[in-house]
């Protein structure tokens, strides 16, 4: 890391801070401390916004980022929705939009609400062009290194779809991301003391990214963590999207609850906390099914499990029960599930936001 970039993420982390401060905490010294906070001032990043009172009387002037310097924009596609975000240079979400509308990349006016949305979010962030890093787009699909095409988007039958068509409306720096993956970014980004994880997104289709020493570990071909096609149920299993039978994501999509509840997730835990008799059954069964998930992942990699998605919304209060049955299988039994999986920390829109983060770090790279 230049140190410019430490000075930075010390003080954004740290700050406000005072020049002693910096000084001490990064054993530098003091010229160039004051040549890079100069820098850095200059740049935007970093303000004076407070003193720091000193015992002697004279007091310090006190460093801190300036977390709305820059700003990047996120947007996720999905069935139903577009959702769009920004997010400061502390990951922090500013503003965040939701429209319903169905996913049809055929469709121009479908398009244009993609530009419109990200137009609204600016606008309501209030940024200028000069400040928006750039508009990153999670898509349900895998997504080439380059960020330019989909190269699998089997769920909303979409594989061979380009940045330039989906991005047709979006006048600024923009990319596709693999929406499973940026969730799990998300998570890393906002916890810098995760060290290795799974991150088990839920949704209408079940995902994952790996987290390995606080960065993301993407794979040779870039389909790391794809446990949703993993066979669980060797015969008479359902048949998954992909076309063939028996995968994980057949027995553990958010649809395998809701589908009760005509499509409504929130109706469905409603029941099941109401003590509905078929809601339990089918959560039993659910329950059972992502434990063996859990498990086999925790075989794997020895990592914490984050619990994520839509389901991953209502876990908190299912925790322990949840725990219990994936412990029930573990041969180790000094371990306990409870240590190991945990809630996800974004509750609002991970991929959305992980998209956008990608800009935030390219940025930090570049101070
Ligand atoms: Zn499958």
């Amino acid at each position: 890391m230049r140190k410019s970039q430490l000075i930075y993420q010390y003080v954004r982390r740290n700050g406000p801070v005072s020049k002693q401060d910096i000084v001490f905490g990064l054993k530098l010294s003091l010229p160039t401390v004051s040549n890079n906070l100069q820098y850095l001032m200059e740049l935007g990043v970093v303000e004076t916004p407070t003193k720091i009172e000193n015992t002697g009387g004279r007091n310090a002037v006190a460093y801190a980022g300036a977390s709305q310097a820059r700003i990047a924009i996120g947007i996720y596609l999905t069935k139903n929705h577009m959702t769009a975000v920004s997010v400061d240079l502390n990951g922090q979400v500013i503003v965040k939009e939701k429209v319903r509308t169905r996913f049809n990349l055929e469709d121009e006016e479908y398009l244009k609400k993609i530009g419109e949305l990200v137009e609204s979010v600016k606008r309501k962030t209030d940024v200028s062009d000069e400040q928006l890093l750039g508009v990153g787009i999670a898509v349900q699909s895998l997504v080439s290194e380059d960020g330019e095409d989909v190269t699998y988007g089997m769920t909303l039958n979409f594989t061979g779809a380009t940045r330039k068509r989906i991005a047709k409306y979006v006048p600024y720096r923009n990319r596709l991301f693999h929406d499973s993956e940026m969730s799990g970014h998300a998570e890393a980004w906002i916890d810098g003391t995760l060290k290795n994880a799974f991150y088990l997104s839920l949704n209408n289709s079940v995902g994952g990214s790996v987290i390995i020493d606080n960065k993301m570990y993407v794979g040779d071909t870039l389909k790391s963590g794809e446990i949703g096609h993993t066979l669980v149920v060797r015969e008479g299993g359902e048949q998954c999207y992909c076309g063939r039978y028996g995968c994980f994501d057949t027995v553990c999509r958010a649809t395998k609850l809701d589908e009760y509840t005509d499509g409504n997730l929130e109706e469905f835990f409603e029941l099941l906390g109401q003590g509905d008799k078929k809601a339990a059954e089918m959560w039993d069964t659910y329950l059972n099914e992502l434990a063996i998930g859990i498990h086999n992942i925790r075989m794997l990699f020895d990592s914490k499990v984050i619990i994520g998605g839509y389901i991953g919304a209502y876990i908190e209060e299912h925790l322990e029960e949840l725990a219990r049955r994936v412990d029930a299988r573990s041969p180790f039994t000094k371990e306990k599930a409870m240590d190991y999986i945990l809630p996800c920390k974004y509750k609002v829109e991970s991929a959305a936001a992980g998209a956008a983060l990608n800009y935030i770090d390219d940025f930090f790279e570049s101070i």
